[in-house]
């Protein structure tokens, strides 16, 4: 079976020329897949024409099963695949607009030691249509339209290494950024990666201005590479070569990801290598409190001396903040929920 949601604008018109069909058609079908509606539900086309459709193409590709809502009001959801797959997404809400966290593989294979993602490796990677479907979903399930989204920002922090599946995701941020869709802006767009430098470069040349985040957690090569084996294959060097270069074409100042490791990352060596590292970059730095994954037993620096270290960085003239901490009840860390649910469940 293919999914319906990943075929362009243009690939559908296509389509409907194969099937005999007018080409506004494409249209319709387009508007109502980015509204979160089934092949089923699109009644604007002949119960005939649907049946044909579904034979073919899967009717609801994702499908919401599950949803924990947290005591600050995060949600968190696990989505089935047509094949049986779970993944995991979080809507949270702000006081600017909602922001989606999506998973952009079923599991991971960077091996990051303190994600919960990684643990049982890479099933597989998600098509740009599945990800526009998780998109499309919670924003019809909480309410949002195509012209009044309850969805308003995106973040790609979920499950996965968006750059490990570059295609698709590529693939998704234009279906997903389409006009006559859920026309998203680049800037309400965030991708995070584990600094896999050949596409941070490709992907400054793709006209896809968005909010470029990398996973650092360690300012010294070695050390880093104990928390992600990435390190191995680039040096931070490179990573800020590559981050500079985004920024050259972009306009866009970058991001830095880090997440406090007690006793691991979070000393003063650390920070002073930071400050030298960063000062006179145009970037920001996202302080992390680790959520603590029970099967790696790293724990959280506590919150007192999270702030300290933002506040050494923020001293030397660095822009950084400690990230509110979201729905540390309903097991946010990525790929938590997805493990607890596969650990109790035969699918
Ligand atoms: N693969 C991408 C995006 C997914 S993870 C990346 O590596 O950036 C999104 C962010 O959450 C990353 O910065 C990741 O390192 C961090 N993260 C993963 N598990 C975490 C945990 N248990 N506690 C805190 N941050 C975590």
């Amino acid at each position: 079976m293919k999914i319906l949601q990943d075929l362009s604008l243009e690939n559908l018109k296509e389509l409907m020329t194969s099937y005999n069909e007018k080409s506004f058609r494409a249209g319709q079908i387009f508007r109502a897949l980015q509204s979160g509606r089934k092949i089923s539900e699109i009644t604007e086309l002949s119960a005939n024409f649907r049946e044909k459709l579904m034979s073919e193409y899967v009717d609801e590709p994702v499908r919401i099963i599950k949803k924990l809502v947290s005591k600050d009001g995060t949600e968190k959801y696990l989505f089935a695949l047509y094949d049986g797959n779970v993944i995991e997404g979080v809507f949270m809400k702000n006081n600017y607009g909602n922001t989606q966290c999506l998973s952009t593989q079923v599991g991971c294979r960077m091996g990051c030691k303190f994600c919960a993602s990684g643990i049982g490796g890479l099933v597989r990677n998600l098509t740009a249509g599945e990800m526009l479907a998780t998109v499309a979903a919670v924003n019809r399930y909480t309410g949002g339209t195509l012209d009044k989204r309850s969805v308003t920002n995106i973040v790609l922090m979920g499950s996965g290494e968006p750059f490990d599946n570059y295609d698709n995701v590529v693939e998704f941020l234009r279906l997903l950024s389409h006009k006559d869709g859920l026309n998203f802006s680049m800037r309400n767009i965030s991708l995070s990666t584990c600094g896999l430098v050949p596409e941070m470069i490709k992907f400054a040349t793709e006209g896809l201005p968005l909010n470029l985040t990398v996973s650092l957690h360690n300012p010294f090569d070695d050390k880093r590479a104990e928390l992600m084996p990435i390190s191995k294959a680039y040096k931070i060097s490179e990573i800020l070569s590559a981050c500079d270069n985004y920024f050259e074409k972009t306009g866009r100042r970058f991001i830095f990801e880090y997440s406090l490791v007690k006793g691991v990352n979070d000393t003063d060596e650390c920070a002073e290598e930071l400050i030298k590292l960063l000062k006179h970059r145009p970037c920001h730095i996202n302080i992390i409190r680790l959520n603590e994954v029970k099967e790696n037993g790293l724990k959280a620096t506590d919150d007192k001396s999270a702030y300290r270290f933002a506040g050494k960085l923020e001293k030397a003239g660095l822009s950084a903040t400690v990230r509110r901490l979201f729905g540390a009840d309903i097991e946010g860390a990525c790929g938590q929920l997805r493990r607890t649910y596969l650990g109790s469940n035969d699918l």
